[in-house]
């Protein structure tokens, strides 16, 4: 029989995004997959995700839903993520239970052999403890930076160091030293959000990021997004907490590599794309940037979650027209304050910023941001420094301004800057002269330059890791070969 593999994901497009692509690296490998989403994001996946659409045609591929527990009408965004989490840890968990039962007599019915291993997002223990009690081996799935994963493994640490919780008024530049292999560089302010927003370590956020850290370890294994050259120090800690730990990507490249060799003889040509999209992408800004001229154009975006303010929105709008470079900006309906349905009403051009947009500007609701990046018209990534941008903008060899919102970015944003040197950080800063300064710095002269330099030594460094014989490509290898295990 085949193993069968179930991937559950969190509810997110980050996380959505690195787990469908490895479940169809899994399928590519010769496994049969059943991929799990709540029905709100199932919803979302077949109205606008190319790669749902393909997947779902596969005879060894299911998708399969379960309630998230929230109203349909509730957004959730980034300000209400915290009820999603509990109402998904609450209310999900026994439907899940639910699922691994009924999913066994479809599985049947089938043909197919019963579930024999879950990877899930280690987010959800829920799911791996649910999993543990009919006996499924169950692989967690971080689709965090690994730099701010280990800052979280290191919390009881700061905290009998006395560098956690920070002092009243305490000065963010000022550095922290508990985070092993992080002493010379890591300062108050580069630690994830959390550390930030909870008062005291009983604070219940700071409960739920440490419980979920420490439940990695123990399932059977750990899949990072990353690879060995990026990441080798801060794996080399995550290892001694967590032994079994695959280090498998950049995911969507490995993916392109299984399928453009897969696919070589039989379907050659074939461009669909690999995103697991939630809002509908608008390609025309693909031929917008074959007009621009090689690396001219700031590519901005904040990702799924983010929402700023509208003075925020005026400040950056500005500070790119006035920085005279091209721009190609994703302008989610829903990225300012207040607008929570996830669908909102496009932004009108401000009319001082008309001329200015037109001329060099081009905005979309929302990209196809792999093939924006790898476009060579692109010469610099202005991001909130999620790690699959952070990730998909090394692998193309761009360089990022990093504007971190929330969560591991905060310190994804430091290694881009301090220890990758291959961007520039303006993490908590505001206002027009700053995004002006800052975009020219990364897109003119030799500071530009010595960027490009850095991202396309950290791109070839990410295409030898997932080539034939490179280190994720042979870490992959073997958790097909621990999958394959689980069918005995
Ligand atoms: N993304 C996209 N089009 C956009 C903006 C983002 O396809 O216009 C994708 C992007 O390629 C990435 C994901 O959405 O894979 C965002 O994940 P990330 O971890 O960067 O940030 P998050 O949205 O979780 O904050």
């Amino acid at each position: 029989m085949v193993a069968h593999v179930l991937v559950f994901p969190f509810p997110a497009q980050g996380h959505l995004n690195s787990m469908l692509k490895l479940a169809e690296l899994l399928y590519l490998s010769g496994f049969h997959i059943t991929f799990l989403t709540t029905e709100y994001d199932h919803h979302r996946l077949c109205l606008h995700s190319p790669a749902h659409s393909r997947l779902s045609r596969l005879p060894g591929f299911w998708f399969r839903s379960i309630s998230d527990g929230l109203p349909d009408q509730q957004p959730r965004s980034a300000s209400r993520l915290i009820e999603l989490y509990n109402s998904l840890t609450h209310n999900s968990s026994s439907l899940f239970r639910d699922f691994l039962n009924s999913n066994l007599s479809q599985s049947q019915d089938a043909g197919w052999s019963r579930i024999t291993c879950l990877v899930v997002d280690g987010v959800m223990p829920f799911a791996m403890d649910a999993a543990t009690d009919l006996g499924i081996p169950t692989i967690t799935f971080r689709t965090s930076s690994p730099c701010s994963i280990w800052t979280y493994f290191c919390l009881p640490k700061l905290v009998e160091a006395g560098e956690y919780p920070f002092p009243e008024g305490a000065d963010l530049d000022e550095r922290v030293y508990a985070v092993s292999g992080m002493e010379s560089f890591l300062r108050r302010r580069d630690l994830p959000s959390c550390f930030r927003e909870a008062r005291d370590v009983s604070d219940p956020r700071l409960d739920v990021v440490y419980m979920v850290t420490v439940s990695t370890t123990r399932a059977k294994g750990f899949i990072l997004n990353t690879f060995e050259a990026m990441d080798s120090t801060v794996l080399s800690h995550i290892r001694t907490v967590c032994p079994t730990t695959y280090v498998i990507g950049p995911l969507h490249c490995m993916l392109q590599n299984m399928r453009s060799r897969m696919l070589s003889n039989t379907q050659s040509g074939e461009t669909s794309s690999n995103s697991a999209n939630l809002w509908q992408e608008d390609r025309s800004c693909l031929p917008w940037l074959d007009k621009q001229p090689k690396g001219s154009v700031l590519y901005v975006s904040f990702g799924s979650f983010t929402v700023i303010t509208n003075e925020d929105l005026m400040e950056f709008w500005h500070g790119l027209v006035n920085s005279g470079q091209r721009f190609l900006w994703v302008i989610r309906p829903d990225l300012v304050n207040g607008v929570e349905d996830g669908e909102g009403q496009p932004t009108s051009v401000p009319p001082e910023l008309e001329a200015g947009t037109s001329e060099r500007g081009y905005l979309v609701a929302w990209a196809p941001q792999e093939e924006v990046l790898a476009h060579p018209s692109i010469g610099c990534f202005l991001t909130h420094s999620g790690w699959n941008s952070s990730l998909e903008s090394a692998v193309s060899g761009v360089p990022m301004i990093c504007w971190p919102f929330f969560a591991d970015q905060h310190t994804t944003s430091r290694f881009v800057s301090e220890v990758w040197k291959i961007g520039l950080d303006m993490k908590d800063k505001h206002g027009r002269e700053i995004v002006e300064t800052i975009v020219r710095d990364a897109m003119e002269g030799e500071s530009a330059q010595e960027l490009r330099r850095s991202a396309a030594a950290m791109a070839e460094k990410a295409r030898e890791s997932i080539a034939e014989g490179g280190s994720s490509y042979l870490d992959f290898q073997t958790l097909v070969r621990y999958i394959k295990s689980t069918d005995q």
